[in-house]
């Protein structure tokens, strides 16, 4: 039997589908996660496999001493090692140069998780690259290259948190600011950090969705971003695939993305790569060597005959591929519908799913929100309300769909509260030191 490990977040959305990829495949999983060693002895869990994504050095050691060395359970080889998720990218790419497993090379998945230095790359290589600038912990000026309107962003974060439009210069120190705590609580090497402030790039957002094949890129999916991202945060609502920009556009954004692929040195495996089109061309916003966020892989399990997952999981393994042409199959149009999170309070329950559910092309609501949970909307927030899905003849039939059933909703919201912050600040900063 195959042996693959998985890294999984503790928070992730992706990881339950990759554990059902998992079995599908009759592969067996070994999983590491990044929640506390001091809390994982309470809930049942080994404190051994708990391990700091975000310290990819230190957690490779004890991988190492895990999988490359003696001990009974772990003398079996690994076929493949996964990160479901940003988080454990890094500590995937390094386990698999050290196992001599394909795979991306570490020093090309850390670039790609730095907004800076993708920038950066983007410019050398002459793409279409908006002004930026690196604000480094403790500079407050705004800097003379740039002019209104701006994008403030931390410079390794994810899901648009912390990521602020700023108008004016008043705008703008609110916005550093506000990034920079954000930043500060999420990350604990925000300090060396810093932020990237950039050009507000207009125009309307697309996401594409690949797999990398020895540096080819196949395309499973592009997907319109219907809703105007103008600010001042950004939050995602509507995938919808396949898209309706011309062929042409759509070709010319999977060459962009491959291209950019190629200079990062991003050459196997998953792909999710944001990007603006507006009249001067297509603009990369980001390109992350991992598969699409949340629950929305979903949505291409009609096009692709398997879950993404599994499609992933079979890359890495060396399994055959599906021979799936998206163009040529007649399976219709998709879409989800991130549902963000409107306003901060205590979540106590969702009204009119059935009603919701009801509605023609509608195939599925998630609330993924639990009960009595606190919610965080944007700039502050990592996560959703829940995920709504939706299949029907075209994108314009998915797209009304999506909108009818968000509409149809109700939240129940509690906003009188007062919530300790300082309560939810989870301390494990002491991990790497095997405390
Ligand atoms: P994250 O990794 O947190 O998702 P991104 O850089 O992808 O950060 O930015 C999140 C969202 O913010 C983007 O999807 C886009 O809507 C918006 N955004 C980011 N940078 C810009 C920019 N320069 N111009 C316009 N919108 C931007
Ligand atoms: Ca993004």
């Amino acid at each position: 039997m195959r042996r693959i490990l998985l890294l999984l977040p503790t928070t992730s959305y992706r990881n339950a589908a990759f554990l059902a990829a998992g079995k599908a495949l009759d592969v067996e999983i070994v999983t590491c996660a990044d929640y506390c060693h001091r809390l994982a002895p309470s809930w049942g869990l080994p404190a051994t496999l708990s391990l700091p994504f975000d310290r990819p050095e230190v957690a490779i050691k004890t991988l190492l001493r895990i999988f490359a060395g003696a001990d009974g359970f772990a003398r079996r080889k690994l076929d493949a090692v996964l990160a479901v998720d940003d988080a454990g990218l890094e500590l995937a790419a390094l386990l698999n140069q050290h196992l001599a497993l394909p795979g991306n090379q570490p020093a090309a998945v850390r670039r790609l998780r730095d907004k800076l230095a993708f920038r950066e790359l983007l410019q050398t290589h002459r793409f279409n690259c908006p002004t930026f600038v690196h604000l480094p912990d403790g500079e407050n000026i705004r800097p003379p290259t740039l002019s209104f309107p701006l994008v403030v962003k931390p410079r390794r974060l994810s899901a648009s948190r912390g990521v602020i439009r700023a108008d004016n210069d008043e705008e703008f120190m609110h916005a550093i600011q506000r990034a920079r705590e954000i930043q500060r609580r999420a990350d604990r090497d925000a300090v060396d950090f810093g932020l990237v402030v950039e050009a507000f790039i207009p125009g309307r957002e697309y996401a594409l969705e690949g797999l990398l094949i020895q540096g080819g890129l196949r395309v499973l999916a592009l997907f319109d971003k219907p809703d105007p991202l103008d600010g001042p945060f950004f939050e995602e609502t509507l995938y919808l695939t396949p898209s309706r920009l011309s062929p042409a556009l759509q070709q010319t954004i999977a060459a962009e993305v491959e291209r950019a692929c190629r200079v990062a040195d991003i050459t196997s495996g998953p792909v999710h790569a944001e990007m603006r089109v507006n009249q001067l061309g297509v603009w990369l916003l980001e390109i992350a060597a991992r598969s699409i966020g949340g629950q929305c892989s979903d949505v291409l399990k009609h096009t692709l005959g398997m879950s993404l997952e599994e499609l992933i999981m079979r890359h890495a393994l060396g399994l055959p591929l599906p021979n799936f042409r998206i163009e040529a199959e007649p399976v219709g149009a998709s879409g989800v519908m991130m549902m963000p999170i409107a306003k901060r309070g205590i979540f106590r329950g969702a009204r009119n799913v059935g009603a919701a559910l009801n509605i023609s092309g509608i195939s599925a609501i998630q609330v993924t929100a639990q009960i009595n949970q606190l919610l965080v909307p944007l700039p502050e927030g990592a996560s959703y309300l829940g995920f709504i899905f939706a299949h029907a003849a075209t994108t314009d039939a998915v797209e009304a769909a999506l909108r009818s059933a968000h509409q149809a909703l109700v939240f129940d919201i509690d906003t009188a509260l007062p919530v300790l912050e300082s309560l939810l600040i989870n301390d494990c900063s002491d991990q790497e030191n095997g405390k």
